[in-house]
């Protein structure tokens, strides 16, 4: 599987069109190669590039640099989540372990915007976890008592407090937490892109194809060119099992969002002028909304296996439904661009973070919340590859590992079971 994005994103169309992208042509050599340009591969090879001045480091995607996942997300740099499996397991302690970890991964998204100077429209205005049914209540008091037990700051609200803040009627119940931020993700990756070291060299719109180790250097394929590299380290998230990695322990999911233009000011007063939002919802596949900063409404109420080309009009029709539940006053022709992404899941919800061999390292799997893992995990697997084990290795390193997954027809015939009972119950807050 290779990726094969639309050209619809709305982050990304506004962002200026890159410049000056270089294809790999023929065959080279290198001491470091990185597979894959989102967060993850970028914060290796920047990483990388900084430990090893002298090294040759060579970074690849099969598209253009961080316009995969890493530009379509929903721009959420969580704190804490509550439907990736952690709230179920009931269990504190790997509540903790993982809000630790997103601790990290905020920290260094922090350290590299402070850094570069980065604008991506960051706002620590935290997030919202709604639900449009008062039964939900008795969960929220649950993650309420978690969030208190590990001193995570967060607030129960009722419906005119939602209303209030959100400017729509739709919530009945909800908590928010103040440690979560909002930002541009397509700003983000493009930062990461612009500011590689310079001694990294940047491949795109060239997939890897296959790739074989003989006599302890990597032989790696690409659609025009061949590259033997003495190290390499696989960031290609969703697509890791298609290249072999950790094939049995993650799989691909594809997931679309929709973006509106910016309300007018009448549009925007009717609503009641609410400052910029971001509501997760409390059941598994409940929409993702957001009130951008120039008042645009992004929503994700969509998901599907990745075994056939996603349908961006049914899934416009979705989302357009979601936005007018919540803003009845809004024009049906309100949505301006629909996009889809590929993330990476495990069964569990564990990330990857993987020494294979000696010289091949891996990490990705970040579900919905690589903006802040996926920039630690990378810095971080460039860390252990380099021989310097980092107190946040350590800590990766006793995180939960992801579990086995049955082989095909029968890991996709679990998903999609999974997909009807979550996709029942969630249908109230699509
Ligand atoms: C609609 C949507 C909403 C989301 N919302 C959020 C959110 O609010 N907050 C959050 O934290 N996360 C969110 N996520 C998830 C987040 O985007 C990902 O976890 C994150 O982008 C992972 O970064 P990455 O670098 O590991 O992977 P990616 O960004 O997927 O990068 C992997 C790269 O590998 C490349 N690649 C793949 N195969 C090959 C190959 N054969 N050869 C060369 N290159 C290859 C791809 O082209 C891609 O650029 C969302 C994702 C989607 C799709």
């Amino acid at each position: 599987m290779l990726p094969n994005n639309d050209n619809s994103c709305g982050w990304i169309n506004e962002l200026p069109k890159r410049t000056g992208i270089k294809e790999l042509l023929g065959r080279a050599n290198c001491d470091w190669l990185i597979i894959g340009a989102g967060y993850t591969g970028l914060s290796a090879a920047r990483q990388l590039g900084n430990v090893y001045p002298n090294k040759k480091i060579i970074i690849v995607d099969a598209q253009v640099a961080g316009e995969g996942a890493s530009s379509r997300n929903s721009g959420y740099l969580v704190d804490s989540t509550m439907n990736d499996g952690f709230i179920s397991s009931k269990s504190t302690k790997d509540y903790k372990a993982k809000s630790d970890l997103y601790s990290l991964g905020i920290e260094k998204v922090k350290k590299f915007i402070a850094q570069y100077q980065v604008d991506c429209d960051w706002n620590e205005c935290g997030k919202y976890y709604a639900s449009s049914k008062i039964e939900d209540e008795k969960k929220l008091i649950k993650f309420n008592a978690m969030l208190n037990s590990l001193k995570i700051e967060n607030k129960i609200l009722q419906k005119d407090e939602m209303l209030n803040k959100l400017g729509t009627e739709f919530y009945k119940i909800g908590i928010y937490t103040n440690g979560g931020i909002l930002l541009n993700p397509g700003k983000l990756a493009r930062a990461m892109v612009d500011s590689l070291p310079e001694n990294v060299i940047l491949y795109e719109n060239s997939p890897l194809l296959n790739w074989e180790e003989a006599n302890k250097r990597i032989k790696c394929t690409f659609n025009k060119g061949v590259l033997e590299a003495s190290s390499i380290i696989f960031c290609a998230n969703g697509f890791l099992s298609s290249l072999g990695i950790e094939k049995q322990y993650s799989f691909p999911l594809a997931l679309t969002a929709s973006m509106t233009r910016s309300l007018t000011e009448t549009e925007f007063e009717t609503i009641g002028s609410p400052r910029e939002w971001g509501v997760l919802s409390t059941r598994p596949m409940g929409a993702t909304v957001r009130m951008t900063k120039d008042r645009r409404i992004l929503i994700r109420n969509t998901v599907s296996l990745c075994n056939k080309r996603v349908n961006i009009d049914i899934n416009k029709c979705i989302h357009l439904k979601g936005i007018l539940k919540r803003f009845p006053s809004l024009p049906k022709d309100i949505i301006d661009s629909t996009w889809s992404g590929i993330v990476c899941r495990s069964g569990n919800a564990a990330p990857i973070f993987k020494k294979i061999s000696d010289n091949i390292y891996a990490t990705g799997c970040f579900n919905g919340s690589g903006i802040g893992l996926g920039t630690l995990f990378g810095e971080e697997i460039a860390n252990k590859a380099s021989n310097n084990i980092t107190n946040e290795v350590e800590l990766i390193q006793k995180a939960k590992k992801p579990n086995w997954l049955p082989p095909q027809p029968f890991l996709n015939l679990g998903i999609k079971a999974r997909f009807l009972i979550d996709k029942n119950y969630a249908k109230s807050e699509l």
